[in-house]
């Protein structure tokens, strides 16, 4: 199968030396990359800017604004088969980008912000031919959240995890998620390394997909 997935942060530009991001370390997303092709998949990576080694024998594309995000999944996702949209977009971006550093001034300061475009979202149209991941990086009320994100988002499936603590999830190594369906299903992986959570979502990803192709075919 082909596999795209989407890693890391983006960085909305302020002005030439300043940005808006966050703390996504791109570790799930290259994981999920890995184990995707260690199972004999192909792999397109779209990465924001991280600190990891990229898994050789994936393509590569390297962005940094949600924009540049947006265009390179729209130039490759219409020929995949799972879609992983693992990135952790800005929501967020300046309304205007200074040309020059903008100086210090005693007064306050404030930023019009405007939201970027939902990249996932924009594609998960109901005639889409391939299958649709999202991630919910939740503080609270995971369940809702992610089930929230399932209807609004039309996906296929919401891998969601809690972040609130500090030792598990984004910037770490390991993580703890729920993956939730589209029938309801819920399935729960419990604390472990990001690679092992890793592995068994590309095969929870390539059976869903699979059993998407059968149902079309009967
Ligand atoms: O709504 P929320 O941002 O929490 O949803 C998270 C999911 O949506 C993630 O899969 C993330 O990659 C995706 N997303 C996106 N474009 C945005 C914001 C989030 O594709 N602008």
């Amino acid at each position: 199968m082909r596999f795209l997935v989407t890693a890391g942060p983006t960085r909305e530009p302020i002005d030439p030396v300043r940005f808006i991001s966050n703390r996504s370390s791109g570790k799930m997303g290259y994981a999920i990359a890995e184990a995707a092709l260690a199972s004999g998949h192909e792999v397109i990576l779209i990465s924001g800017p991280v600190h990891v080694d990229p898994p050789r024998r994936a393509k590569l594309l390297f962005v940094s604004t949600s924009d540049e995000m947006f265009d390179a999944v729209d130039r490759h996702v219409r020929a995949c088969d799972v879609f992983v949209m693992c990135a952790a977009v800005a929501d967020y971006k300046p309304a205007k980008v200074s040309p020059t550093k903008i100086k210090k001034h005693p007064a306050n300061f404030s930023l019009d912000l405007i939201p970027t475009r939902d990249i996932l979202a924009s594609f998960s149209t109901q005639d889409r031919q391939f299958l649709v991941v999202g991630f919910a990086a939740e503080t609270n009320d995971v369940e809702k959240n992610a089930n929230r994100k399932l209807r609004e988002k039309n996906l296929d499936i919401v891998v969601a995890n809690d972040v609130s603590a500090a030792d598990v999830g984004m910037e770490t190594d390991e993580n703890e998620v729920t993956i939730f369906f589209r029938d309801g299903e819920t399935r729960k992986i419990s604390r472990t390394q990001k690679e092992i959570i890793a592995r068994e979502l590309v095969n929870i990803f390539a059976n869903a997909r699979e059993n998407c192709l059968t149902k079309k075919m009967s």
